[in-house]
């Protein structure tokens, strides 16, 4: 056996040993797809999302990140569990089930420097390494492809023919030349569940997302406003959104992790709603310290839990979005107000009517005012008009006015 091969099974079975469920390595060539993913940025189809267009030309060409890179190893631990979901009446929301446990960037961090390190005393002092979970400029999906993990499936999700798409990718960049594994075929074909399923109608095409309509880049990496016209089709989605994976075939039969760090911590996989429109800013930040959901900050999350009891519309509801009225963030003040606008009635109407005579904030101001016309052009039904049809008039008629600029004193 030559030092190429030791090294590359050395590095496999410590991989394994680390706890990775899968372990691949490709030669370091420029990507294959270049040219797709600049055609879907051009397109505007990254919306806000500025880093994935940073850094292109290090993106597509490993050799920008880790000058003199010879090998890609890329490394893929399963987050899948399947707890007992709480089945009663109380009013839920949906986070995405990557969020359930800790946060994974800390422990897949520590697993690939810990490879890195065994790597290192293998190969000698002198090598160079880079790995990176989810914050280098990498496209891991391609590397993955490459390297053997799976394929990228029509959901642009990466997917295993053992393990399905729930998988957490690493990748190290070593200077040292190693086997490289064969790219994996793809096993998609006629299939488009996940593309019939997306109820935001984000996909473009097969393998192509208009991230700009995704629920995962609207309760995560959108910062401002989420469209009026995408609230409806959100359900209760608060953080992420996993419909395309589930979905998919190959999850049916998808094994459960041996991470016990991603099985859902109490009230992360299906949590009341109501209790977290009352989080305040030191209790975000203490309940969601070591969770992805961080990221999305309090002003998004609670954001989209209005949203998703708006979604939901049970008037058990309207006490806890009437005290959001009074939140100090006016984004969430906006969306508590399309919410209540969304549940409708008459104590839903006298909260809009009350907040909107002292809201001094321009946007909560037009979103409450837009939500007292939703209600009223569903107070003035009648029986001929469908009372959707209806609501969609009176809620574009007032758009289309324009803003209210009455309480910028
Ligand atoms: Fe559509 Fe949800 Fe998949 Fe986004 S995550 S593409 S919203 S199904
Ligand atoms: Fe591919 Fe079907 Fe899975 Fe979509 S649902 S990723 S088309 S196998």
């Amino acid at each position: 056996m030559d030092d190429r091969s030791a090294l590359t099974q050395q590095i496999k079975a410590m991989a394994l040993a680390l706890g990775f469920d899968l372990v691949g390595i490709t030669a370091p060539h420029p990507l294959a797809h270049a040219d797709r993913y600049r055609t879907w940025f051009a397109q505007g189809f990254a919306g806000e999302m500025g880093y994935m267009t940073r850094e292109v030309e290090k993106r597509v060409d490993p050799s920008r990140v880790l000058p003199g890179v010879r090998s890609i190893i890329v490394l893929g631990m399963n987050y899948h569990t399947a707890p007992e979901l709480p089945q009663d009446a109380r009013l839920r929301g949906w986070i995405s089930e990557y969020a359930w446990g800790h946060d994974y960037h800390a422990l897949l961090g520590k697993q690939l420097e810990a490879l890195a390190t065994f790597i290192r005393d293998v190969a000698g002092p002198e090598m160079q390494a880079r790995w990176y979970v989810d914050t280098g400029p990498i496209l891991e999906r391609e590397l993955a492809w490459r390297a053997g993990l799976g394929w990228p499936g029509k959901n642009t999700n990466l997917i295993n023919r053992g393990l399905g798409s729930w998988l957490f990718l690493g990748v190290i960049l070593l200077d040292r030349e190693l086997l490289y594994d064969a790219p994996a075929t793809a096993h998609c074909g006629t299939c488009t569940r996940c593309l019939d399923a997306c109820p935001t109608g984000a996909f473009v095409g097969p393998g192509m997302l208009d991230a700009r309509r995704c629920i995962s880049y609207l309760t995560i990496e959108l910062r401002g406003p989420i469209p009026r016209e995408l609230r409806p089709l959100m359900g209760t989605h608060i953080f992420g959104c996993d419909i395309c994976q589930a979905v998919c075939p190959w999850n049916r039969k998808a094994p459960v992790t041996s991470h016990a760090a991603f099985w859902p911590r109490a009230g992360y996989a299906a949590p009341e709603l109501i209790p977290l429109l009352g989080l305040s800013e030191e209790d975000f930040r203490s309940q969601f310290r070591d969770s992805p959901i961080r990221r999305a900050k309090r002003r998004g999350f609670l954001r989209n839990v209005a949203v998703a009891l708006g979604n939901l519309q049970d008037p058990r509801a309207i006490p806890a979005l009437t005290a959001a009225l009074r939140d100090p963030e006016p984004l969430i003040r906006s969306h508590v107000a399309w919410a209540l606008g969304r549940i409708g009635g008459v104590a839903a109407q006298q909260a809009l009517r009350a907040a909107l005579a002292s809201e001094r904030d321009v946007e909560v101001r037009e979103e409450l005012r837009c939500a007292l016309a939703e209600l009223a052009g569903h107070d003035e039904a009648d029986t001929t008009t469908p009372p959707y049809e209806l609501r969609r008039s009176a809620v574009q008629a007032c758009i289309h006015a324009g803003p209210d600029l009455s309480g910028n004193h």
